[in-house]
């Protein structure tokens, strides 16, 4: 293996993960964030066992596992409290589990030399030849670097400059999420989503009996409407949801919601050019749906540090295309379905959809996910 000189663009969970790896293996890594700190704003994460599967080899493995919640199945109901159906997690050798986004950028964090992550480093163009990259960042830095890594997620640069007809597709609906301390009405491997007209409502385990919670609306970009919405809207929004969600948000404080519209990206043809290489959601940014955009970007991470160490850098880079482009695919057009169908709110769409999944047995259910656990590393 031929040492490189690595920019990373994004010291997001896609950006660190990748740094950490290939700095593991004995690159040069130096990492670049807009931001002037690398706090995290963020609640609970899913990641599957797919991911952990695939991170095994690396050390940063067993930290997140440690900090992990095992999950191991998710039971979908009605807004009426009627069940619909189970999806059971598919175990393999690796649990899937749930962390808190802090936790786990914290985990990342400590695998990158700190004097690697420059902050307060705007990328602002690129310029390459044949195998070398000239960054040009807004505070007037500039270096010359063998391959760049873009993890500046869904609103990326590198990508605007590779593609600049990629724009954020906005799903049509938005999402609050939070933490609480409360009672879990289920067993603590058990997450559950309640689907009804007004939206969808999951309440998910996390470490040390804490829950994260999330809801979903169906909604236009940007709507003033849900911009202001604060606990009591929240509270009057799904006061005729089941018990169990009422109870969530009595429990959570006023502060501390967060709230995203909810977008996703057309499917790329390639994430390779030249010596510049898009990873995470700023290759193949998803909806929520599946729990699988960290969990990708991370894939993505592994992906690369294996084919790097195995092979001269256009092979391996030509590999990773291969292997990512069409998988990540799947998750992008899987995810937008099940959002789809999930947001569904005429009364008898509702109600045909419904019966379809009530008829469905779990089994064919956890089927249609399967593809995620057949995810070639290299
Ligand atoms: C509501 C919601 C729930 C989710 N739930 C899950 C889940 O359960 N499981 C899961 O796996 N995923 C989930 N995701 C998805 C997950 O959050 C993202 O896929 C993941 O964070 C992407 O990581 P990333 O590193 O690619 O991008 P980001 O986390 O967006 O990081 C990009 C970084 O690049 C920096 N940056 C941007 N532009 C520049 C620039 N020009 N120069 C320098 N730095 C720059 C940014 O400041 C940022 O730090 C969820 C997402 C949402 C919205």
């Amino acid at each position: 293996m031929k040492k490189m000189k690595i920019a990373v663009i994004g010291a997001g969970i896609g950006g660190l993960t990748t740094a950490g790896l290939l700095y593991q293996t004995g690159h040069d890594v130096k990492v670049y964030e807009k931001r002037n700190n690398l706090d995290q704003v963020g609640s609970g994460l899913g990641i599957g066992s797919n991911v952990l599967k695939a991170l095994k080899p690396y050390k940063m493995a067993y930290a997140i596992e440690q900090e992990g919640q095992p999950l191991r199945k998710m039971e979908l109901r009605s807004n009426l409290n009627e069940f619909l159906n189970t999806l059971k997690m598919d175990q393999n050798d690796e649990e899937n589990i749930t962390i808190h986004r802090n936790v786990l950028h914290e985990i990342l964090k400590t695998h990158v030399p700190y004097e690697r992550i420059h902050l307060d480093h705007k990328l602002k163009e690129t310029k390459q030849n044949a195998d070398s990259v000239r960054l040009y960042f807004e505070n007037g830095v500039e270096e010359q670097f063998d391959l760049v890594i873009a993890a500046d997620g869904l609103n990326s640069t590198l990508r605007k400059q590779i593609y600049p007809k990629s724009t954020p597709k906005y799903a049509g609906y938005t999402c609050f999420r939070g933490v609480v301390k409360e009672s879990l009405p289920i067993d603590k491997h058990t997450a559950l989503e309640y689907w009804g007209h007004k939206g969808r409502f999951g309440i998910v385990p996390l470490k040390d009996d804490e829950i994260y919670w999330f809801c979903t609306m169906t909604a236009k970009e940007n709507d003033l409407q849900y911009k202001s919405f604060e606990k009591p809207h929240l509270q009057a929004y799904f006061n005729q949801f089941p018990e169990e969600v009422r109870k969530i948000l009595d429990a959570q404080e006023e502060t501390g919601i967060l709230h995203h519209d909810i977008y996703d990206i057309n499917p790329l043809k390639s994430f390779v050019s030249g010596r510049v290489v898009l990873l995470g959601d700023a290759a193949h940014a998803t909806t929520p749906n599946m729990g699988q955009g960290a969990g990708q970007a991370i894939e993505d991470a592994v992906t690369l540090t294996n084919l790097m160490n195995e092979k001269p850098i256009d092979a391996a880079l030509n590999r990773y295309d291969k292997l990512r482009v069409k998988h990540t695919k799947k998750v992008i057009l899987k995810s937008r379905k099940i959002g789809k169908s999930g947001q569904v709110s005429s009364t008898l769409k509702i109600k045909l959809r419904n019966k379809a999944l009530k008829t469905k047995s779990s089994k064919s259910l956890s089927k249609k996910v399967k593809f995620l656990q057949k995810a070639k590393l290299k």
